[in-house]
């Protein structure tokens, strides 16, 4: 459906849990997030009501995401029935691999088109600096089986960080020229602790590549925000998705829903739509239906990262809104 700035929306986010195997150190806090009673947490059925009724609402792809969604239980098995979901034409889910590789078969089985793959360095020591935990054998040998299951697109999405992995750049990227995967570059969002932090910006890091790489082709845009080129003899793309430097919210098409079923409809405002209580309330969909359009409609225009006027801004962190 067109929002009132005319963009067409028709992704969501939905997160289905705010708590991580990991401590990424923009992200989590090191003694992870509130625990949330059980019963405050959308179960899988009320994930899929809500899933029917965005489909009506002209949703089409639905990204799975957390907290780490491969914590909890048999996250497999809801992509299986969001597949079946008249109107739901992919679903993909973005994951830090940890738990990937004894997922992978599940995976592929229940039909998920795409997985995004969050990783940041390529140095195990480095890894358990930032996240916390000897896991980066496990992430690489995740990736290397993802080769098994050629249907599944695979993307590695990493965040840089000032004075931490620039002289990883290059080798970041360089996992898109020898497999046909797609590198993307997320610029640092001053989100939770993100707020705190500093990256390389997508400048910083294009110079980067094009001294060692050459000049790439800028492919075609899709739907999604991130801006894609193709260096020289390189298999997979590399992406940038540059929300500060390169503002993309006059295209932005998504939208997100929280584990506990509040919707949002700007990562940047607090602002959004408490879903859970009206299906727990046994509202008729048709009504469900009319409330998710009208806080669709009224998507803000765009975020204001970088102003000094923070009243309304979103404080949680991105595990805790559908990141
Ligand atoms: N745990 C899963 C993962 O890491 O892919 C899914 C949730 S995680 C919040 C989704 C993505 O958000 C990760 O790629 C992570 O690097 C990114 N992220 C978290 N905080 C961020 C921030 N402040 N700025 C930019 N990206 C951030
Ligand atoms: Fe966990 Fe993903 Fe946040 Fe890292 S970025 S702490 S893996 S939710």
């Amino acid at each position: 459906m067109l929002d009132k700035q005319g963009r067409n929306i028709d992704y969501i986010r939905i997160s289905v849990t705010d708590r991580c195997n990991l401590r990424c150190r923009y992200c989590m806090p090191e003694e992870g997030v509130q625990q949330v009673p059980h019963d405050e947490i959308l179960t899988f059925d009320e994930i899929l009501h809500l899933a029917r009724i965005f489909a009506m609402a002209g949703i089409s792809h639905i990204k799975i995401t957390g907290g780490e969604p491969l914590v909890r239980k048999n996250v497999t098995a809801l992509i299986k029935d969001l597949k079946k979901i008249p109107g739901i034409e992919t679903v993909t889910m973005t994951t830090n691999g940890l738990l990937l590789e004894e997922n992978l078969p599940a995976l592929a089985d229940a039909g998920v088109d795409g997985i995004n793959i969050s990783l940041d360095t390529l140095k195990r020591e480095r890894y358990n600096e930032l996240t916390g935990t000897d896991g980066l054998g496990q992430v690489l040998s995740a990736i290397d089986a993802c080769g098994n299951f050629p249907q599944i697109k695979i993307k590695i999405n990493a965040v840089t960080l000032a004075d931490f992995n620039r002289d990883e750049i290059l080798a970041l990227a360089l996992v898109a020229a020898m497999k046909e995967i797609d590198v993307r570059f997320i610029e640092m969002m001053p989100v939770g602790l993100g707020r705190y932090m500093k990256g390389y910006s997508q400048d910083e890091i294009f110079a980067r590549l094009t001294d060692a790489l050459g000049t790439p082709e800028p492919l075609p845009k899709g739907t999604g925000p991130a801006e894609y080129f193709r260096f020289p003899g390189f298999r997979g793309r590399i992406g940038f998705i540059s929300a500060v430097t390169h503002k993309f919210c006059g295209s932005c098409n998504r939208v997100r829903l929280s584990s506990q079923g509040f919707l949002k409809t700007c990562l940047h405002y607090e602002d959004g739509t408490d879903l859970r209580s009206l299906i727990r309330s046994s509202m008729p969909d048709k009504e469900i239906l009319s409330i998710i359009e009208s806080t669709i409609k009224n998507k803000p225009a765009g975020h204001d990262f970088g102003t000094e006027e923070t009243a309304g801004h979103e404080k949680k962190i991105m595990a805790q809104i559908g990141g």
